[in-house]
């Protein structure tokens, strides 16, 4: 590694680097963390570099973290290392993308959702989690849920080159809905509230496959199920509709760009 030289930026000899402990405020609190730095042995001037920046900032991040009682960013890197998973795996298991794994791992913090989440997928389980709705993810169903929409609609849900804007709100009430009426979701899918309403979480890897999928290798759905999807089918016979509703629900607009939606906000649900 090249090592770093740096010199003080009032004229005076070069820095050297000093360990100490800090007392830095984050969100409103004050925590002391460890802070490894350039300092001048004359004006006790303060520089770090890049590096040093980002190993302050996750400091921060973990004392908070531990505060709240959220995982820290070591803790997800560990729970990580001892499932013997890579950064890819645990993304793919908690269907999110790998640059949210490595935010959290560094300095970002992770909602609520997230990391209750993230506590599953290190407990080595793929269902019951807030994220999957009590059910383990089942791209044939989903492809069911949407074959069996389209017949109570009369059209196609999914079409060629589908971005799936209307098609995943769809599938969102469905889900929810089944979530808070029969406490299990119907495909497993996880969604993130994006700017255009909810939406399936990494769609864009999914739709391909779910294009692909035989809706027969996938679990019937219960006549319950079935009852809940022609409900949904009569509230929004047009695609404006299903998209103008996922617009005044509070369990979207409660949420930043990009965050998960929990099932456990399904007891929100104002359209149905
Ligand atoms: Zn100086």
């Amino acid at each position: 590694m090249k090592e770093t030289r740096m010199y003080c930026p009032h004229g005076h000899k070069e820095m050297t680097v000093k360990k100490s402990e800090k007392k830095l405020s984050f969100r409103g609190a004050q925590f002391s963390v460890p802070v490894e730095q350039f300092v001048c042995s004359e004006c006790g001037e303060e520089a770090g570099t890049v590096e040093q920046t980002a190993a302050i900032q996750r400091s921060i991040a973990d004392a908070h973290r531990k505060s709240v009682g959220l995982l820290t960013g070591r803790e997800i890197v560990e729970g990580r290392k001892k499932l013997n998973l890579t950064q890819d795996d645990l993304a793919k298991k908690m269907s999110v993308g790998i640059a949210s794994i490595k935010r959290w791992e560094g300095a970002s913090i992770q909602s609520k959702s997230m990391d209750q989440a993230l506590r599953s997928a290190l407990h080595g389980q793929n269902t019951g989690d807030s994220c999957t709705g009590n059910r383990s993810f089942s791209l044939p169903r989903i492809k069911l849920v949407f074959v069996e929409l389209g017949k109570n609609l009369g059209r196609k849900l999914l079409k060629k080159n589908d971005k799936m804007l209307f098609a995943a709100k769809y599938l969102w009430y469905a889900d929810m809905i089944a979530h808070r009426e029969t406490g299990q979701s119907m495909t497993g899918a996880t969604y993130a509230a994006l700017p255009l309403g909810p939406q399936l979480n990494n769609y864009r890897e999914l739709i391909e496959d779910i294009m692909k999928e035989d809706p027969s290798s996938a679990e019937p759905l219960s006549p319950e199920e079935k009852r809940i999807l022609t409900r949904v089918a009569l509230k929004f016979p047009r695609e404006q509709l299903v998209f103008k509703a996922t617009h005044r629900e509070p369990a979207w607009k409660s949420k930043s760009n990009g965050q998960l939606i929990p099932y456990t906000d399904s007891g929100e649900l104002t359209a149905l």
